[in-house]
């Protein structure tokens, strides 16, 4: 099997975003009103060369970020609190097509969450049997999809994903967990927290797991120290599945992935498992970090 790492441009948010400051309820008005930049973080997608057949998990974001009215120009979050840098050139399309891969031999796209930088590429997987989190479909749709600050406008018309059910049992730390491939090496697992219905997609190596998470945290040092982002709408459930991920690591060797983080891609390459030490159990090495819990 071989995972490629697939760079579709870059994304900038608010440093409140990347690590909120304070862990209250006002931790999403903190990010709108912050003034800071963090630096750019790349925005991934992730190819599965499976013997089974293609996957994608994500698609990334589309070049079409930077036309006018491509978000709408009323939403606070889309106005103040995010830059995209996409070229043509970087969108999934053109990057499969350099790696050899026609778009049509995709056979399944699996969304970690559908934020636009991780559905922005869903209109070239038009045969593909797409995956997503019913909670997560749900969230997304009309007006209160927009202002939770999805784009489902954008998406075609015909977009009918499947919903992740599952039904297969226990994964490791996870109670629930999909199976997609019938050799049972990729196992699609709940992870809400950054959305209401985040997964995150976890393969098996001979030698240890890849875990593709999205943005269940934007880095491995965010999951380390139990730090929440700036957007998560449940505190609780955030943490919750932190926890979880933190356990999930501690038992099964792993490389973990989210989709922002600058290290990602290199880890992948050197299979750097995440070192699992529960840091929340000693000292924080971030000033006002949460406890541990
Ligand atoms: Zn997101």
């Amino acid at each position: 099997m071989r995972i490629h790492a697939i760079q579709t441009g870059w994304v900038q948010v608010r440093r409140n975003q990347i690590l909120a400051r304070k862990e209250d309820g006002l931790r999403v008005l903190r990010t709108i009103a912050d003034r800071e930049w963090a630096p750019p973080v790349p925005i991934h997608a992730w190819l599965v060369e499976h013997p089974e057949g293609l996957l994608l998990v994500d698609t990334g974001e589309t070049a079409r970020v930077a036309d006018p009215g491509h978000h709408p120009g009323w939403h606070p979050y889309f106005r103040r609190s995010v830059r995209f840098e996409v070229r043509r050139h970087e969108e999934i399309d053109a990057q499969l097509q350099a790696l050899g891969v026609d778009t049509g031999d995709v056979r399944w796209v699996v969304l970690t969450h559908l934020h636009t930088d991780h559905a922005g590429g869903i209109r070239h997987f038009p045969q593909a049997e797409v995956i997503v989190d019913p909670t997560e479909w749900q969230a997304a749709q009309g007006p209160s999809g927009i202002l939770r600050g999805y784009l489902p406008q954008h998406w075609p018309s015909a977009l009918k994903p499947h919903h992740a059910l599952y039904k297969d049992g226990q994964w490791g730390a996870f109670e629930r967990s999909m199976r997609l491939t019938s050799a049972g090496d990729v196992r699609i697992i709940p992870t809400p927290g950054h959305t209401s219905g985040h997964l995150s997609v976890s393969i098996s190596l001979l030698e240890c797991d890849v875990l593709l998470a999205g943005d269940l945290s934007y880095t491995q040092e965010a999951l380390l120290a139990d730090r929440l982002d700036g957007v998560a709408p449940s505190a609780r459930l955030a943490h919750q599945t932190l926890r979880t991920m933190r356990r999930h690591v501690g038992m099964r060797p792993t490389v973990y992935l989210p989709s922002h983080d600058p290290g990602s891609a290199d880890r992948l390459a050197r299979r750097a498992f995440v070192e699992p030490i529960d840091r929340t159990q000693g000292p924080s090495a971030f000033p006002g970090a949460a406890g541990g819990s």
